[in-house]
């Protein structure tokens, strides 16, 4: 007796009325009658309809989930063995079987568009329109092809996505390719999947086939009343108020809903065991917003102002013993060495002269327009933190590099933003880190060793070298638009034989 002739156990107790396992696992392998490999295919088939028989799990349940729970059974059904499952493709074989269900509509599939390809054609043509480049292209059809596989395996229909469900896309634990009569898709990092699933579920819902109606974000009342405060008594912008609010997210469960019950002990527990994956930045940070919760929590009469000293300080773990500043060579050979010779080496020639020159943070960067800018009377308007906005006079060398990339390379699309990525689709740069990326880029391609990364470092350059020429903190902390002098303070730390030096009361009068 050949494997593929097992008798079948009757139909599974579950099932739908009208389904076979003798007939479907005959239709199944029908097709590939002329292989040999057709028997492989029966008795796998066979054995996954048995163990979800004994498993009382219906045929129209069927989803990734059970087929991982099969690919893993102890196995001791009679006449299978454990062996078998081990090989991959054997699984494999399975996974055909489910879809082939899936394709004959044994298994209901919520989340197929009738016309899938179609809407991956279309999709396809818009990506193409937007002059993407081939690569691109590829890995972003590629990506919607799979998230759509992904989400028809997983049984989650088109209109249940939300940003959860595409956060586990990118995170899943990727075997949508195997067992595909047409081969596998591309794998692609988490980033990469977050991007591009989210992508193509915004084109759908642009183009109206999938209706918008994400779930309006209720807040907790405490979160939304923390960001009110942020916003209105620390002035802060809408993108620093959503990372606070979401680190208090995080953990509050943990510290509890009643700040009266807050122990010095629990704030410090809460800073000191943090998951080992979390970097030292990452839990400063956690420091950082502990401490603005608690204070907000005591502008309220609702906890102890002492509180906040319970919670430790976190110290940065790399660079600490290195200057957080370059000097004045330094700063000039990292300029000179990005050079004017690619566009992106013009973009980013003008992006690194704003920062050295005008010390302005990465954020600044990031966000200026090209409105910004008052050619007639050399001004740069800076919108800074906390919405406060001020005119720098732009210095010579930096207001000929944003020239030359405004006429040479900038993209000419609608979009206010100054800076641009400059390949299709030529949009913002999408983070202020990015600005500190290119940094780091230049740093590297010049071999420049010895100096901090990151675009705040010209910052603290800036700021030292204005002390060293015998500038008060008040003349600094104007420069750097700083709104409290402690600010300024740390800056000034960078250089203590200097501080020393200047020693001037504050605040007091302007040395120079
Ligand atoms: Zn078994
Ligand atoms: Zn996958």
């Amino acid at each position: 007796m050949t494997e593929d002739t097992i008798p079948l156990p009757a139909q599974p107790r579950a099932t739908t009325s009208d389904f076979s396992p003798e007939d479907a696992v005959n239709a199944f392998i029908e097709p590939m009658r002329a292989a040999t490999t057709y028997v492989a295919y029966g008795c796998a088939a066979r054995h996954f309809l048995y163990w979800l028989k004994l498993q009382c799990i219906p045929i129209s349940t069927l989803d990734a989930a059970v087929l991982r729970r099969f690919a893993g059974h102890d196995c001791s059904c009679p006449r299978y063995s454990a062996a078998q499952l081990r090989d991959p493709y054997y699984i494999n074989r399975v996974r055909r079987f489910v879809r082939f269900l899936e394709d004959r509509g044994d298994i209901p599939i919520v989340s197929d568009f009738a016309d899938l390809d179609q809407h991956l054609g279309r999709y396809a043509d818009h990506l193409a329109s937007l002059g993407y480049n081939r690569w691109s292209q590829r890995g972003l059809n590629s990506t919607a092809q799979h998230f759509a596989l992904w989400l028809r395996a997983s049984r989650i229909g088109w209109h249940d996505v939300t940003a959860t469900v595409i956060e586990r896309f990118a995170r899943h634990d990727c075997d949508c390719g195997e067992g595909r009569k047409q081969g596998g898709i591309s794998q692609t990092g988490i980033e990469r999947r977050r991007r591009g699933a989210s992508r193509f579920f915004a084109f759908l819902r642009e183009s109206g086939c999938v209706a918008a109606h994400e779930p309006a974000q209720t807040r907790e009342p405490v979160l939304e009343a923390y960001g009110n405060w942020l916003h209105q008594h620390r002035g802060a912008t809408e993108k620093s108020i959503d990372r606070y609010v979401s680190e208090v997210a995080r953990w509050l469960p943990e510290l509890g809903p009643d700040p009266s019950g807050y122990q010095a002990s629990s704030l410090r527990a809460l800073v000191m065991n943090q998951p080992a994956s979390r970097s030292r930045a990452s839990i400063r940070m956690t420091a950082t917003v502990l401490r603005s919760f608690l204070r907000f929590h005591a502008a309220n009469g609702r906890c102890r102002p002492e509180l906040q000293h319970a919670v430790p300080s976190v110290a940065p773990y790399r660079l600490s013993t290195l200057p957080r500043y370059a000097d004045q060579a330094a700063i000039e050979q990292i300029i000179s060495a990005c050079g004017a010779d690619t566009p992106t080496r013009i973009r980013d020639r003008a992006i690194i002269l704003l920062l050295a020159r005008l010390g302005l943070r990465a954020g600044d960067v990031w966000l200026m327009r090209i409105t910004d800018i008052d050619w007639q009377h050399g001004l740069l308007r800076v919108h800074g933190k906390g919405r406060r906005s001020i005119h720098l006079p732009l210095p010579q060398d930096a207001g000929d590099a944003v020239a030359a990339y405004l006429a040479d390379v900038r993209p000419i699309v609608a979009e206010e933003r100054l800076f641009l990525r400059l390949c299709a689709p030529f949009t913002p740069l999408a983070s202020s880190s990015e600005i500190s990326g290119i940094l780091a880029r230049h740093l590297v391609r010049a071999g420049i060793t010895g100096v901090p990364s990151g675009a705040h470092m010209f910052r603290h350059s800036l700021a030292t070298r204005l002390l060293r020429q015998g500038a008060g903190l008040e003349a600094v902390g104007a420069v750097l638009r700083h709104r409290s002098p402690d600010t300024t303070a740390i800056y000034a730390k960078v250089d203590i034989p200097m501080l020393q030096k200047i020693a001037q009361p504050w605040p007091g009068d302007l040395a120079c």
